[in-house]
């Protein structure tokens, strides 16, 4: 069997598999930035293929679209393992893990994405697996209920997580390497543009990857996915080059600004400002105003947005911060407050 035959992927990733896996570094050399998390790693295999030992249980957090489920991928592949792919929610019964353990060969890799969405129930009996390689079946109901102890093959799970916060302590406690992802800076985001771009076979001018780089939220998935769609707008204009002109145009046909706010973006920070007068206000309220999920704003598009100083979160609510109003040439007054900034 090949090593992608045993390959199974979560629901998020379909319909944009293929793009994601051509694109995808198969290498840790090949991986652009995060130079910290790259030069651990890449210690951690090292000294591990040399003792001849499993490599020890991985987790990354960080924002989605960073490269975690592409350095779990690599891991596997330094290692010259085979990898598992599943997540969290998708494991809703001890029987579902324990299928994929028990299936693995030695030394393959694990990876469950979202890992902080694990049930509890599944979540124990991952516990023994993790630490002695050992799996607790029930067997039988009732008066002939037996636990018996299967020993599994020594693997590396490799966990991702948006919300390291909300993963329970003895999860946590389990991973003997800890690994934080952080937004790319534009220089390292315009490098992952001219790899896509070399793969995809589309030229890109420098200060074209340089804008698109600026408007990717610090996220190689939006910066893909930004260069797919203008490759599409200068295709069907006729143009073999993306120039700074073209990528400018195209960007704004898509509704991304020059701080590379996407519409999502934008509604929360508008919805604050104009809603409720520049906060503070409660996330759920703020959630329902939108229509969106609480979670989601909180995992996926707050870190951004606090990052770069546009939105604060505080004791009673989230604010938004001058260079919010300024960004939208909204006027900072509130009728409570009078004059928010000066
Ligand atoms: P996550 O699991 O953190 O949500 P992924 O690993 O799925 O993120 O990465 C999203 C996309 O971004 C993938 O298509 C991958 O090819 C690309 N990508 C992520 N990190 C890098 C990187 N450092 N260099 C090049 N491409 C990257």
């Amino acid at each position: 069997m090949s090593h992608k035959d045993r390959v199974t992927y979560p629901d998020r990733l379909t319909g944009e598999t293929d793009f994601d896996l051509t694109l995808r570094p198969q290498q840790l050399r090949d991986f652009i930035g995060q130079d910290k998390v790259r030069k651990n790693l890449d210690i951690f295999i090292q000294a591990t293929l040399e003792r001849n030992e499993p490599l020890d249980h991985v987790l990354f957090h960080g924002p989605p679209g960073l490269g975690k489920t592409t350095l779990a991928h690599i891991i596997a592949q330094e290692l010259g393992s085979q990898i598992r792919v599943t997540s969290g929610p998708a494991l809703e019964r001890p029987g579902d893990l324990a299928g994929l353990l028990t299936n693995l060969h030695e030394r393959d890799v694990l990876f469950i994405d979202e890992i902080h969405r694990l049930n509890r129930v599944v979540e124990e009996y991952l516990y023994p697996a993790m630490e002695d390689f050992k799996l607790d079946i029930i067997i039988d109901k009732g008066a002939n209920a037996r636990t018996i102890q299967l020993q599994i093959p020594p693997f590396t799970l490799v966990g991702a997580t948006t919300r390291a916060g909300l993963l329970t302590s003895p999860l946590r406690a389990r991973f003997g390497v800890s690994l934080r992802m952080d937004y790319y800076p534009v220089q390292q985001l315009a490098m992952v543009v001219k790899r896509s771009a070399l793969i995809l076979n589309v030229q890109v001018e420098e200060n074209a990857a340089m804008e698109i780089a600026k408007r990717s939220r610090g996220t190689p998935r939006v910066a893909n996915r930004l260069l797919r769609r203008i490759r599409d707008f200068a295709q069907i204009e006729g143009e073999s080059v993306i120039s700074h002109d073209q990528a400018c145009r195209a960007l704004e046909q898509l509704d991304v600004d020059e701080k590379g706010l996407d519409d999502m973006d934008k509604r929360i920070l508008l919805s604050v400002i104009d809603k409720f007068s520049g906060g503070p206000v409660g996330l759920n309220t703020l959630a329902v105003a939108i229509g969106e999920e609480p979670d989601t704003i909180e995992e996926v598009y707050e870190p951004y947005l606090i990052q770069n100083g546009l939105l604060n979160r505080t004791p009673r609510g989230r604010v938004a911060t001058e260079l919010a109003f300024n960004h939208f040439n909204r006027h900072p007054r509130s009728p409570q407050q009078g004059l928010l900034f000066e």
